[in-house]
């Protein structure tokens, strides 16, 4: 889904709006939540323990490497571990790049599991509010997991679910130089300013 200009300033104005009315919350995710760097040092049971009843995971950064068509090998062990764990029908993929070779992916190697489509981009809540749509389950009871904390943190604030921030994302920078030093810029203006 390619944004128009007019949809890319009318979301930049948008994060910045819900960024001043949600600037507490999205700072608590950064700075309260265990410093998780990887994905798979989550452990499935214990976010059940927590409450955690829905598992939205966003891909880039998160899964795999931006613009990599499906997660690695160990991210897969734990994608096999965690849908054992919680059941595939729990289990979300909220990305803003909502490819169809990764909905295929998904599709054919875990059928049932949901990869959100046709919505609009975080910040805007809107894929999480599919979520709970689906699954009937509390906003609270939802926890997404992003390595982004003005688009995916922010939705998750904005929408009122638990949040996740992945502190150290996948990264390829030999693979794509310029587009990956532009995500790690972004990831490093959004850590100074939560910083404070
Ligand atoms: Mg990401």
């Amino acid at each position: 889904m390619k944004l128009s200009c007019c949809e890319i300033v009318q979301r930049s104005v948008y994060t910045l709006q819900m960024m001043l009315r949600h600037w507490v919350c999205v700072r608590s995710v950064y700075h309260i939540s265990p410093a998780t760097h990887r994905i798979t040092e989550l452990d499935p049971l214990s976010l059940v323990d927590q409450g955690v009843q829905v598992l939205a995971l966003d891909f880039d950064g998160v899964l795999a490497s931006d613009g990599t068509p499906f997660p690695s090998p160990k991210v897969q062990q734990w994608l096999d571990h965690c849908v054992r764990q919680l059941g595939t029908e729990r289990v979300f993929i909220l990305s803003n790049k909502p490819r169809p070779e990764r909905i295929s992916w998904f599709k054919e190697q875990y059928p049932g599991l949901r990869f959100i489509s046709g919505v609009r981009k975080k910040p805007y809540p809107d894929g999480l509010q599919a979520i709970q749509q689906c699954t009937q389950v509390p906003f609270q009871a939802i926890l997404l997991v992003d390595d982004r904390l003005l688009t995916g943190v922010l939705a998750a604030c904005i929408a009122q679910t638990q949040a996740l921030h992945i502190r150290t994302p996948y990264v390829e920078l030999s693979k794509h130089p310029v587009k990956e030093s532009f995500f790690m810029l972004l990831r490093g203006i959004e850590k100074v300013l939560f910083f404070f």
